[in-house]
């Protein structure tokens, strides 16, 4: 049995080899490093296969948030609301930019922001929202805009984890990242479609939001040497696009063999009263960045440590939400209680997903969890 890991991203790079080395290649005879050809042709091929009308590519994921939201013209203490309970990045950008973060509750079940929670988080500070679609199921973003356009509120999708994913808006289906102002996502190697390095991009249908981003991805010129504003330094390269060209094409077989994990998952777990298998509501198609099951009345602790003696990885995301950081000790926004996040950081638990499991390894794994949990 080939070792289980939480991602194989060698397995994957083996099966179209051949079609990324010519690539790289291509770039490297070219040695156009810096916006070459590929990284307009992926630019191109990203708004075409998401359906959204401009792609800004951008150094990674983290400053795809940066840049949209550097694109709000806010002013410092001015309020963004976004969950907690998400990656470090999503809330770290919008303190990075002077602006208050104001952590919200999650849906237990999509571990999504609550769109209850953030109306009553808003007040007359607020100019943006922030949902995530954490390990890949969406955020309720049709209600989510609902409530936005009701108070002229900005939102900025992180879809990092569910690029890929669709979504059946009212106005018909979508893909995530596209229904909001702006969309954003980064192509960090493990993510659903990942590169070989850092990358990420911007999405929004918004014509004047998207002349603005580009700017401000590029130091803040539209003519060069003429700067309008300050912006920052954020390119894909060349390399990058030139991979993700290639990974774009197998990303919809990509979402289909983690589906397909998570089914054999979900089978084998089924009915267990300690074990709740992810939700996937039905306005949505899971893509799952992640497997993440929430244990009751299991020692998750234990059990993460039981796996990796039996040399099967296991991941807690996230250990720790946002509100609880000492990086916002000092925001009085971060001073909330949200027992719902606080319980499900407890709680949770990440199983190994990919693009390249064999039925051999989901056997080992699911027999071990079970043997673990039923004790
Ligand atoms: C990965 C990730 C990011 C940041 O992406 P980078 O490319 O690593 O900067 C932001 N938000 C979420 C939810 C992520 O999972």
């Amino acid at each position: 049995m080939h070792p289980i890991q939480m991602v194989d991203l060698k397995g994957q790079y083996h099966k179209i080899k051949a079609e990324v080395d010519e690539a790289v290649l291509n770039v490297l005879e070219s040695t156009a490093f810096i916006n070459g050809k590929a990284v307009q042709e992926f630019a191109t091929n990203l708004s075409s296969y998401l359906g959204v009308k401009h792609v800004i590519p951008c150094a990674n994921g983290t400053d795809a948030l940066q840049i949209a939201m550097m694109a709000l013209d806010l002013q410092p203490g001015d309020e963004v609301i976004t969950p907690s309970f998400t990656f470090i990045a999503t809330t770290e950008v919008i303190a990075l930019l002077r602006l208050t973060p104001v952590f919200v509750e999650v849906d237990p079940k999509t571990f999504c922001m609550d769109p209850a929670a953030l109306e009553k988080a808003i007040t007359p500070r607020t100019k943006a929202i922030v949902p995530v679609h954490l390990y890949g199921h969406a955020a309720p973003i049709d209600e989510i805009m609902t409530i936005a356009n009701k108070h002229n509120l900005i939102v900025i999708e992180d879809n990092a984890q569910a690029i890929g994913g669709d979504y059946y808006s009212k106005n018909g289906k979508k893909k995530t990242g596209t229904v909001g102002h702006i969309g954003t996502t980064s192509f960090f190697p493990s993510k659903n479609l990942g590169a070989y390095g850092d990358g990420g991009a911007i999405f929004t249908n918004d014509d004047s939001l998207a002349d603005k981003m580009k700017m401000i991805a590029n130091h803040g010129q539209r003519k060069r040497y003429y700067y309008e504003m300050v912006g920052c330094n954020s390119r894909l390269d060349t390399v990058q696009a030139a991979v993700l060209n290639i990974k774009l094409k197998h990303l919809d077989e990509y979402i289909k063999a983690r589906q397909s994990v998570a089914d054999f998952y979900d089978r084998s777990f089924a009915g267990h009263s300690k074990i709740t298998t992810p939700h996937r509501a039905s306005y949505c198609s899971h893509v799952f960045h992640q497997y993440t099951l929430v244990l009751n009345e299991v020692d998750r602790d234990g059990l993460n440590a039981f796996l990796a003696e039996q040399k099967i990885p296991s991941m807690i995301y996230y250990p720790v939400p946002g509100h609880h950081q000492q990086m916002f000790a000092h925001y009085d926004t971060a001073k909330v209680s949200l027992p719902v996040t606080d319980w499900l950081t407890e709680r949770v638990i990440s199983l190994p997903i990919h693009t390249e499991m064999d039925h051999e390894q989901l056997n080992l794994i699911t027999s071990k969890v079970l043997e673990y949990i039923n004790g």
